[in-house]
């Protein structure tokens, strides 16, 4: 039985410990914690049956493995919660996530447009250098409204200038924030960033019951967690971890040898304790990493709710608290008298310094005090209170850390049987899920994995679909995003390639040669030949793929094709490919691995890539269109899409496969999407997923499909129910700008009577343009300028036209007209037969 040492029971060492354990018998884990508690920062006190967590913990994520840690530890007792925030600032209160009409009041309608002047002029003339904090917001949000919402709160997280701290920190925290999106989130009630998550779960009796029940599991399977035990020493030779030196509750010392080591204590102390110490440079760079202290002073008030928010952000300077937790609002269970409360007051402040050395009895006295100041409660409620110090809360993201992370971490780098992971092991502004994202990856590297752990990061989760509008848009997946060690790749289902063909002699060899030289590799490529007219057939036998052909002498269609290709299939899942896209080797990974091993999830679908194929300027703006939308959707969809995209065999039998009246490329694939989620299955997106499209559009063309094959046939299934009316292409954004392509035309043409209109005209074609940011900047970014010229005319376009053929189909309806797609699109009108799963 070999041994793995950890170090800290927080939680990134009891997951390490845990995940080894869960991933192989022949390891034993043995987790040395200094504390009394375990969960570190993560954890729960108690103070007379109170119980208080170092910070609101919420239970959010969005990698997988985490979700499904904590599913399987605590089962179901979470609670969840509906957040309620609001800052504190200048004596009034403001909803945060900011309400439009709420923050408008507060500030006044003067105080209001210094904000909007003050964000203008940077638009216009952005600081050049956005190293630091303040450059980084003050660049996005305008100086004014960085000294009103961000100054003075994180200079009190922070305890530096704003000027002092990195830009790092911005982006990793408020990255996909902006005036434009915060405008738009008031508006329309959206949500799509870190800071803006509207629900979360919570352990019932706070984040430490996860870590306790961790440690219960632990040792119930034969592992070690030894409490009130600190790491003094790690003993090494040269880059080989041999042992620890640990000192126990009673002062005694002992040394423990391991064949693994995985560290979770913080950087700097870990090299102090290094034996022999390392390089006088590598410990020179660990000195200097920087840490800030936090103390929280829980309050028991003599009455029940004082206000309804989880917490409060206070952002007035006049106060020194930087904010108030409410636990009951966290869960009731926190709570054990009804008719009181508890509140957690957050103290950012630096070890040894006035706050951390004041006495107990003078901390519950000014945050009593403060509490008053503010208007949440009298001071003369508080009956109670306990103070907790936590030492090394957060890394500090100072002007210097990165050079001297880099230092640290290439050394460390260099031991063959020793990791750091976590938050403070990283010096990473972590929180638990990428902490535990780490210790997983590196239980997997004890087993034979080989994961990069500084990759981990926060874009892995929050912003993992989000993301893909802002900078990262149309870049390869990251290393931690796409590796899935051969083991896992090994597990994945087989698949078999079905690919229809009609004249497709230019592409189908490098998409046949593509679709077999994915790794895993298909059982099958079926190539459907639709009555080919050229030698679509003895390439695509060439290249390697089995090629059948219809009964029918006559083309009929794709969706025809695909049904014919699934019914030869000799495998439980087909992957459908379009014979114009090259897939990229891992795309049918990514897809079987997301409908994994639940039946529920039925297909899986992915998108082009921002790689363009095709020099003309059509064809780079359509293919740039069709990938924003699928970088940017939501991951649970429902639509399908048969570019790429995989569908369990028997959903596909109990649907009848794709409709067999669609005899033209068309909406068989959102028709069919639409009738496998009424059905009751899931569909995913799968942004990371990719394959490059060889189509080389003319306008057009372009505009023939998107009008004839694609919006009047989509609005009819639409209007008729037989589509949702949210979809990638359809949510509501796209309809908003829709809305300003249409108020800057009707504008236009009034404009010529009437001057003043012109002022609509701008109006409407700012706001568009400030709609699609994202879009026109990757239009730039991927394309270049003439691109990004062509693609805002191409793309206002094709917003009025979508909208113009929805509204015509729409009324056509209303007034009981002919569908307009009754003549060429006769199957919309059709209904399919189907079986709900459940
Ligand atoms: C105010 C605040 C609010 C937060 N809110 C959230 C939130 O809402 N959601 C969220 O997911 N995350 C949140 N976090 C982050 C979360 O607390 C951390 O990501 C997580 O606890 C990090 O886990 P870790 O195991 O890496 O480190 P830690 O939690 O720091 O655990 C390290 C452990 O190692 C032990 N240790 C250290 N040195 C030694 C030694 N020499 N020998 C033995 N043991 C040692 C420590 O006692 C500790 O138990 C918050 C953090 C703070 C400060």
């Amino acid at each position: 039985m070999n041994k793995a040492v950890v170090i800290g029971g927080g939680p990134a060492g009891l997951t390490a410990a845990r995940t080894l354990q869960e991933k192989s018998s022949d390891w034993t884990p043995e987790v040395f914690e200094a504390h009394s508690l375990v969960g570190g920062i993560s954890r729960t006190e108690s103070h007379n049956g109170y119980r208080f967590d170092i910070g609101g913990h919420r239970f959010f994520t969005k990698v997988d493995e985490v979700t499904e840690f904590w599913r399987r530890t605590l089962k179901d007792e979470f609670v969840t919660r509906e957040r309620m925030s609001r800052i504190y600032y200048n004596g009034k209160f403001y909803s945060y996530p900011l309400k439009i009409f709420n923050a408008l009041t507060n500030l006044g309608p003067f105080e209001a447009a210094a904000i909007m002047c003050s964000y203008a002029k940077v638009r216009i003339s952005p600081l050049k250098e956005e190293e630091t904090f303040d450059q980084w917001v003050t660049n996005r949000f305008g100086k004014r409204l960085f000294d009103t919402f961000f100054k003075t709160y994180t200079e009190k997280v922070w305890g530096i200038p704003c000027s002092e701290i990195r830009a790092d920190w911005a982006a990793q925290r408020i990255k996909n924030l902006s005036v434009s999106k915060a405008v738009w989130n008031a508006l329309t009630g959206a949500n799509d960033t870190v800071s803006l998550i509207e629900e979360f779960e919570y352990p019932r009796l706070g984040p430490g019951q996860m870590w306790e029940k961790c440690t219960q599991d632990i040792e119930e399977d034969g592992g070690q967690v030894v409490m009130n035990t600190r790491v003094e020493k790690v003993h090494r030779t040269d880059q080989h971890v041999d042992a620890v030196t640990v000192r126990g509750p009673d002062g005694e010392e002992r040394r423990v040898e391991g064949d693994q080591f995985i560290n979770s204590m913080d950087l700097r102390t870990l090299l102090r304790v290094m034996d022999p110490p390392p390089p006088p440079a590598v410990m020179e760079a660990a000195d200097k990493l920087k840490y800030r202290d936090f103390l929280i002073v829980t309050l028991v008030l003599d009455h029940a709710d004082p206000f309804p928010d989880n917490w409060i952000y206070v952002h007035s300077p006049e106060v020194q608290v930087g904010r108030i937790q409410n636990f009951r609002a966290w869960s009731p269970d926190m709570v054990p008298d009804e008719g009181t409360s508890s509140l957690g007051m957050e103290y950012f402040c630096h070890e040894g310094d006035g706050l951390w050395e004041m006495s107990d009895e003078d901390l519950i006295k000014q945050a009593g005090e403060e509490l008053e100041k503010i208007g949440l409660a009298p001071a003369s409620s508080v009956i109670d209170g306990a103070i907790i110090r936590q030492p090394k809360a957060y890394p500090v993201y100072d002007a210097d850390y990165t050079p001297n992370l880099e230092i640290v971490r290439a050394w460390l780098e260099g031991f063959d049987n020793f990791q750091t992971v976590g938050r403070n092991g990283m010096h990473r502004y972590n929180n638990q899920d990428h902490s535990m994202l780490t210790a997983m990856l590196a239980a997997d590297n004890i087993l034979g994995g080989s994961h990069d752990l500084w990759n981990v990061n926060v874009e892995r989760s929050y912003h993992e679909e989000f993301v893909k509008a802002d900078k990262k848009d149309g870049e390869p997946p990251r290393k931690d995003d796409d590796d899935i060690d051969g083991d896992k790749v090994a597990e994945l289902a087989a698949y078999s390639a079905v690919i229809p063909a009609k004249n497709a002699e230019a592409t189908i060899a490098r998409c046949v040669s593509a679709a077999l030289a994915a790794d895993p590799a298909p059982a099958e490529v079926i190539v459907v030949d639709d009555a080919s007219t050229d030698r679509t057939a003895e390439i695509a036998r060439k290249h390697g793929a089995t090629v059948i052909s219809h009964e029918e002498k006559t083309s009929v269609g794709p969706a025809r094709a695909r049904n014919t290709g699934a019914a030869h299939a000799t495998t439980d899942n087909y992957v459908f490919i379009d014979a114009d896209v090259v897939i990229e080797p891992s795309a049918p990974k990514h897809l079987l691995r997301e409908i994994g091993d639940d039946p529920q999830v039925a297909a899986a679908f992915g998108s082009y890539g921002s790689e363009q194929a095709c020099p003309n300027l059509v064809a780079r703006y359509a293919n740039l269109r069709h990938h924003y939308f699928h970088q940017t959707g939501k991951r649970e969809a429902n639509s399908f899409w048969t570019g790429l995209g995989v569908i369990r065999a028997q959903a596909f039998s109990r649907l009848n496969g794709f409709s067999n009246d669609i005899l033209k490329p068309a909406m068989e694939d959102v028709e069919i999407g639409h009738r496998l989620a009424e059905s009751g299955y899931r569909i995913r997106l799968v942004p990371k997923a990719q394959g490059k499209h060889l189509k080389n559009w003319t306008l057009k063309q372009l505009w023939r499909d998107d009008i004839h094959s694609r919006a009047i046939p989509w609005s009819t299934l639409i209007v008729h129910g037989r589509a949702p009316a949210k979809t990638l292409n359809t949510r509501i954004e796209e309809k908003a700008k829709a809305v300003a392509v249409g108020f800057a035309l009707l504008c236009l043409a009034v404009a010529f009577f009437v001057p003043a209109a012109w002022f609509g005209v701008a109006i409407g074609a700012i706001t568009y343009a400030v709609m699609n940011e994202h879009f026109f900047k990757l239009l730039y970014r991927k394309g270049g300028l003439r691109t990004a010229i062509a693609g805002v005319g191409l793309h206002a376009a094709y917003h009025f036209y979508s909208s113009a053929c929805f509204s015509l189909v729409a009324a056509a309806k209303m007034l009981r007209l002919p569908p307009l797609a009754a003549k060429s699109h006769a199957w919309v009108l059709k209904p399919q037969p189907q079986r709900r799963l459940r």
